[in-house]
């Protein structure tokens, strides 16, 4: 009999996705509840792909089916074109360069994998609450005792903040997932000068900077000085081009990171041995969303739920809520009113106004008394709900 892992058994016995999927199954059964339901729980984008990149996309796949079209597998860390075509449209003026860019088929994989290059025993910060998926990766290496949490809470503005103790490794989303709150330069400032002093290396999630519109938000962890050295960063087309079922993204992993061994050159020989590039229609396609007419597509599309976003924000503090986020992203972190727990809310939303939330606790501890409402909806939508909740 093969031995299993067993960090499986740490990781949390309720998934709250299955819980709330039997809650809507639950209601449809109940004749009494007649409203329809107002999806704003989900994060996945709702607009269709912008049409030049769906059409650059078949033609590429039909390339293949001609002689001198077909490819078979391509580079492991992607093709030449799209890492220069990313570096021409972001990083040119940050010093990163095309090999410094490692395509992958989302962040999801990337900043999980990353740990493959970290021994067991490092130290890692996590905020919380957070996207799960750190936490649960961790737990499922082995290495739920070697974490620390980093509160987000009201007393941090919804953001971690540099811990007294000294962590090896530090992940850090801005945009933040689930607060919807982002670094400003100085607050990220902070951790980089953090991770210089501990040697500690930051995996920055960067999967909604297509979001961002305040000035003092930075659009990337590298216009920090001294983050080429303890940072890397992780993007997705996932977010900013309507990519979640397509699946293209991309590490920058610099040359320049202190490491005892070249980082750079171990997350080359781990992709090399585990990951066989993304298809070539889709690093294609994730090519047009930064050339004309895919970039000011994908671009009217961010606008489009950054507005939703902002209706949200301004008709829910108009109700006389406390909510917060929603201004450099897509989502909105709202405080429960009565002292309700996050479920109990949740129940509320759902059960009197058919509205989809997600319960806060969801994304750690630090989550309780909070939901999470997402913007990747339309305005229709976003006025129906504000209008439910005000007849509430
Ligand atoms: N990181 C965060 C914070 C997310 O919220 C998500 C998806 O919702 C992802 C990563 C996944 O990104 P990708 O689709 O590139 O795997």
């Amino acid at each position: 009999m093969p031995k299993v892992n067993t960090h499986f058994q740490d990781l949390s016995k309720t998934y709250i996705f299955s819980t709330i999927e039997q809650k809507l199954e639950h209601l449809k059964k109940d004749a009494s509840h007649d409203l329809p339901i107002l999806n704003l729980g989900i994060g996945d984008v709702a607009k269709p792909l912008a049409p030049s990149i769906a059409s650059v996309i078949s033609q590429a796949a039909f390339e293949m089916s001609k002689e001198a079209g077909m490819r078979g597998y391509g580079p492991s860390s992607g093709y030449p074109f799209l890492k220069q075509a990313i570096v021409a449209s972001r990083y040119s003026h940050l010093g990163i360069s095309p090999e410094e860019i490692f395509i992958s088929d989302g962040i999801n994989s990337d900043i999980l994998n990353l740990l493959d290059l970290f021994s067991l025993h490092n130290t890692i910060a996590i905020p919380n609450p957070s996207y799960p998926a750190y936490k649960d990766a961790c737990v499922i290496n082995g290495r739920l005792p070697h974490l620390t949490y980093l509160p987000c809470s009201a007393e941090t503005d919804f953001l971690p903040y540099p811990p007294q103790q000294a962590c090896d490794l530090i992940f850090l989303c801005s945009p933040h997932n689930p607060t919807g709150v982002a670094f400003t330069r100085s607050a990220l400032s902070l951790w980089v000068e953090y991770a210089k002093k501990h040697d500690a290396i930051i995996l920055y999630d960067s999967a909604y900077t297509a979001f961002v519109t305040s000035h003092d938000v930075p659009l990337s962890i590298f216009e920090i000085e001294g983050a080429h050295e303890v940072a890397i960063e992780c993007c997705s087309f996932s977010k900013s081009a309507g990519f979640t079922g397509l699946r293209c993204a991309y590490a920058v992993v610099p040359r320049t990171l202190r490491a005892p061994v070249s980082l750079h050159a171990l997350w080359s020989r781990r992709q090399a041995i585990k990951f066989n590039g993304v298809a070539y229609p889709i690093q294609m396609g994730a090519l047009a969303t930064l050339m004309s007419p895919g970039k000011e597509e994908t671009w009217r599309q961010v606008q489009d739920y950054g507005t939703c976003a902002s209706l949200l924000r301004s008709g829910l503090l108009h109700l006389g809520f406390t909510c917060f986020g929603g201004m450099d992203s897509p989502y909105i972190w709202w405080k429960t009113p009565d002292q309700l727990s996050s479920w109990e809310f949740f129940d509320l939303l759902l059960e009197k106004g058919g509205i989809l939330s997600i319960p806060g606790e969801g994304f750690g501890e630090y989550g309780k008394g909070y939901v999470r409402l997402s913007a990747f909806t339309s305005q229709e939508i976003v006025k129906e709900t504000l209008s439910r909740l005000a007849s509430l």
